[in-house]
């Protein structure tokens, strides 16, 4: 740290990405993104606008709004489009937490939650899971602050019912609940269409994940117009052109490659099937994932040593090193091949440790 670093950033905490390595090639099943590349009409688009960068971006990203407020149904004044859904998350908390409004979050859920509280200065109101990383959703009716609630959860893969989702909106009329459905178009219930009907549901999603956008950065929120007006004030103080040409151009084509991405979607959901099953015929425990991901533990190995082994045999999955969390690995779910060699090796890994 240098002398100069502000007194408030001294104890900051930052988030730490999954690593990205470039010495060794991996089959690298550790940061939950596409094996399957953008959609061809998204990448011909993206070229195309890549021809253009001398000029800024649109900033009312006209164009990415209405193909969106086509396809999720809602009016173009009730979007917002964000460098990545880390951006607007991080706007959420700018712009709906406070001293007397606290960000209420589980302990066990997306770690860049308790960053944002940290970095923004605002408490936190920290809810433990079940046991068995279930959420109680009783914990979150009332909450008295901002509710951040990931669904399906990271890295647990849960999901919660539109059902109870809508139970803790009803509860929380004086509160904004933010659902994160970074992982939603795996398996679970998508709440976009409960912000018809609630005025405190910000609904987030992602591009990086079921759209292979992951490097281009792009996420949005769904909500209604006021809620978007406000995360628009704190857009515009921040950075106006936070969605770059060429992403947005991507965006537009992946949106209008439906195809592509319910294909890809449906690959996903029928590997991580395959998967499962198998890490269930070699004795792993899971939690029921609606992502694509997998978050599996031995119950004869420990996690830290069985991501060691794997990474020593050239497959990348992710172990978090904290209490709750240390018997287990994410496993983000790959193409049919990675899969298989990961299972390959998995193999190898129990056989070793015996
Ligand atoms: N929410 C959750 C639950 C996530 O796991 C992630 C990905 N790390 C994000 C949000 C942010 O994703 P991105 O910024 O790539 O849209």
């Amino acid at each position: 740290m240098s002398r100069f670093f502000s007194e408030k950033y001294s104890s900051l905490v930052p988030y730490t990405p999954g690593e990205q390595p470039k010495d060794t090639q991996y089959i690298k099943l550790n940061t939950n993104e596409s094996p399957y590349k953008p959609s061809p009409l998204a990448i011909d688009l993206a070229q195309r606008a890549a021809c253009n960068l001398e000029l800024y971006s649109d900033p009312t990203c006209s164009e990415l709004v209405k193909t969106a407020a086509e396809r999720f149904n809602v009016s173009e004044d009730e979007i917002i489009f964000t460098n990545g859904s880390d951006e607007i998350l991080n706007f959420a908390f700018m712009a709906f937490c406070d001293n007397d409004t606290p960000a209420v979050f589980a302990d066990i859920t997306y770690g860049f939650y308790k960053v944002f509280a940290q970095i923004n200065n605002v408490p936190s109101k920290v809810i433990p899971l079940n046991n068995d990383f279930t959420i109680c959703v009783d914990d979150y009716k009332n909450a008295n602050g901002t509710v951040f609630i990931a669904n399906p959860n990271a890295p647990t893969g849960i999901a919660l019912s539109l059902e109870k989702i809508e139970e803790i909106v009803v509860s929380n009329p004086d509160n904004i609940v933010v659902i994160d459905e970074a992982y939603v178009d795996f398996g679970a219930e998508s709440a976009v269409k409960l912000t018809k009907k609630y005025p405190n549901l910000l609904v987030t999603q992602t591009f990086s994940k079921s759209r292979s956008l992951a490097g281009g950065r792009l996420g949005f929120g769904i909500a209604s117009k006021e809620i978007i007006t406000d995360l628009n004030t704190v857009r515009y103080s921040t950075n106006p052109y936070n969605v770059n040409s060429v992403t947005m151009a991507a965006g537009i084509g992946a949106l209008k490659n439906n195809e592509y991405f319910n294909t890809n979607c449906k690959k996903i959901i029928k590997t991580r099937e395959w998967t499962e099953n198998e890490l269930k015929n070699l004795g792993f425990v899971m939690t029921d994932s609606l992502t694509n991901f997998l978050f599996a533990k031995h119950p004869d190995y420990s996690g830290k040593e069985i991501y060691l082994k794997l990474k020593e045999k050239g497959v990348l999955v992710r172990h978090f090193d904290t209490d709750k969390l240390t018997e287990y690995n994410r496993i983000t779910i790959g193409s049919d091949e990675q899969m298989a060699i990961f299972i390959e090796k998995l193999k190898e890994v129990l056989e070793e440790l015996k």
